[in-house]
């Protein structure tokens, strides 16, 4: 199927000179919606994962199902001081602005096998900083995935060591 009838341009947002892919046509036709989770599950085919990691806020959308339907765990990466227990964190340049996330320190065991989920892989600092937290607790990334790649702002170059995979690419 074809998501980018679902795929709507802002421009100027969140500041003057980006535009904004918004993701929420697509999750509010309920066709579409069911259609991008099939097709997510579809890209992880035959993998052994044992942990999803959903990236704050929009990765939550999709992550969730994608570990349930996996047979999965569901973790959590959160923008700084979201997360109770301990976190380990990793700063990191975003399309607009720094930031750092977090993830708590027990939520990865050594071994386990990963797979990283947020809504768009843009210049790909965030996604980075995220393989790098599963990284330092004994984690395997064995898939980035995406909704979105932007190819045109270089995010695959800094998780070129990842298998990598998205449903549409601009
Ligand atoms: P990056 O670190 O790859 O530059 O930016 C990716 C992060 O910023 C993702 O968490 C994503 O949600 C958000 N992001 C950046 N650009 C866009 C965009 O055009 N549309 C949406 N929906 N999210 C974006």
């Amino acid at each position: 199927m074809d998501f980018a009838p679902y795929i709507r341009d802002i421009e100027d947002f969140p500041k003057p000179g980006v535009v904004f892919k918004d993701i929420t046509p697509l999750l509010k036709n309920p066709f579409a919606f069911q259609k991008a989770g099939d097709a997510l599950l579809g890209l992880t085919r035959n993998m052994k994962i044992d942990k999803v990691v959903g990236v704050d806020s929009r990765g939550f959308i999709f992550a969730p199902m994608l570990a349930e339907k996996l047979g999965a765990g569901f973790v959590t990466v959160r923008k700084s001081g979201k997360l109770p227990y301990k976190t380990i964190s990793e700063s990191y340049d975003l399309e607009y602005g720094t930031g750092t996330l977090e993830m708590h320190s027990d939520a990865i065991e050594k071994g386990e096998k990963v797979l990283v989920h947020d809504d768009v892989l843009a210049t790909g600092g965030t996604a980075e900083a995220v393989c790098k937290l599963v990284e330092r607790l004994g984690g395997e990334v064995v898939q980035c995935n995406f909704l979105i790649e932007l190819t045109f702002l270089k995010g695959a170059d800094k998780i070129k060591n990842y298998p990598k995979a998205a449903l549409l690419q601009y």
